[in-house]
């Protein structure tokens, strides 16, 4: 699957980082992992720091998947609002989902601290609307938050003005979320966990999975085979492939980064932003550089999606100027992805009936890195024995 292209920003920034072996013999393990992108690699330390020993597989380079694409924006907003969310699976489950969120994002700054990894930065978020709202959406959603005991406050037009600047009807304030590299991430994770005993391999094809009542047996397209008690698949978007039935929509998503500025305000340095248009356009702030994504097409289809690569990300910086005029954005680097949507916004972990002896890691949507940590929290809890700890709303049969 084409899961990028362009120049994505942290790829570049980062480079290759480490170099990782292909498998080149026949071996076994507790847990087999496949894919080793930031799921895989959350998946991988809360396996380790429970004593679970593990093997990560990738087919591709260390993180080049949609990792790489990543614009690391940490929110507890899933893509479907809270008062939304409420009436589609209950106000119980759709608070608990939102409050998961939030402790994920402490959850991954306790994991980037005890791993080195600096790169992780707490600041709030701005959830704007241009036009006043429709059926008062923006208001509702404030008042679901609020009761569900978030730290939020609504903005008016003039309030927006003078605390960030730009120009826009209303808009949530949440005091809580976070920014990081999710690349770089995925790598300080790698090598922790191989300094802890995780083996890790790139550039290594699996072509056959044969899920037995007593455990997996994996098979590279070298030959080599892995015997396992299980398998968690962490394969991002390419999941589409191993589970029979429709649980991602995938689209077609675009970003660009701004040359590096002499000055950036300091509200946009504290916040992340995103708006309620549908899609909808976000941005932040990373190292004197403004990065924007949005303008999202309803498809998977990547020669379609490359041919608008220009036109996509110009209309992306003309959004932005249009908020922030006294703003020089040069577009320095695109880069287009493969995204993909839920009919709830809400990711898929746990086991699947048909695959016995395996767990699913798929942290779909605009949130994929803080369900990334709660999968790897959840699934290594359910393999120790703990039962009711993945919560009914993330199963397949939800
Ligand atoms: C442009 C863009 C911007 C985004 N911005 C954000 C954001 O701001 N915040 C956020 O939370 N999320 C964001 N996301 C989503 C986020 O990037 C993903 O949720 C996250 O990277 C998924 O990580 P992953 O490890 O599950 O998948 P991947 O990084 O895709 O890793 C899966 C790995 O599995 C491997 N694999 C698959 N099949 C096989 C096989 N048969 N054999 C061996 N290996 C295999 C692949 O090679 C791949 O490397 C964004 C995505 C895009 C595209």
């Amino acid at each position: 699957m084409d899961l990028k292209s362009g120049y994505p920003y942290f790829l570049l920034k980062n480079g290759l980082n480490q170099n990782y072996e292909s498998l080149k013999n026949n071996c076994s393990t507790s847990v087999v992992i496949l894919g080793g992108g930031i799921s895989g690699a959350l998946m991988a330390y809360a396996l380790i720091k429970n004593g679970i020993e593990c093997i990560v597989i990738d087919k591709r380079p260390i993180g080049f998947g949609s990792t790489s694409a990543s614009t690391s924006l940490l929110q507890y907003e899933i893509d479907t609002p809270l008062h939304q969310l409420s009436k589609q699976i209950g106000h119980q489950e759709a608070s608990q989902a939102y409050t998961l969120c939030s402790n994920a994002i402490d959850m991954l700054k306790e994991i980037a601290e005890e791993i080195g990894f600096v790169d992780f930065k707490y600041c709030s978020s701005l959830y704007f609307s241009h036009t006043k709202s429709k059926n008062n959406f923006l208001r509702n959603e404030f008042e679901s938050r609020r009761d569900a005991g978030f730290d939020v406050r609504y903005l008016n037009e003039e309030e927006i003005l003078k605390e960030f600047g730009f120009h826009s009807k209303e808009a949530i304030f949440s005091g809580k979320a976070a920014k990081t590299d999710a690349y770089l991430f995925t790598h300080f994770l790698h090598k922790y966990n191989r300094d802890r005993g995780a083996k890790i391999y790139e550039s290594t094809n699996i072509k056959n999975i044969r899920h037995n009542k007593t455990g997996i047996e994996v098979t590279t397209d070298k030959g080599y085979v892995i015997t396992a008690q299980k398998i968690i698949y962490a394969t991002g978007y390419e999941a589409v492939k191993q589970v029979d039935r429709s649980i991602v929509k995938l689209k077609s998503t675009y970003a660009c980064v701004s040359e590096r500025l002499d000055t950036i305000p300091d509200a946009l340095k504290q916040t992340i932003f995103w708006n309620t248009d549908d899609p909808y356009l976000y941005f932040r702030e990373d190292d004197q550089r403004i990065i924007i994504g949005g303008r999202d097409e309803n498809y998977y289809d990547p020669e379609k999606r490359d041919k608008l690569l220009h036109k996509k990300t110009e209309r992306l910086k003309q959004d932005f100027v249009k908020l922030f005029p006294g703003i020089e954005f040069k577009i320095q680097f695109s880069w287009a992805g493969t995204f993909g949507s839920t009919k709830d916004g809400l990711p898929y972990i746990g086991a699947y009936d048909k695959k016995p002896n395996s767990y699913f890691a798929l942290g779909f949507g605009g949130n994929g890195i803080t369900f990334s940590a709660l999968a790897a929290d959840m699934i290594t809890r359910h393999i120790k024995g703990e039962r009711d700890c993945i919560p009914k709303m993330f199963s397949f049969d939800r």
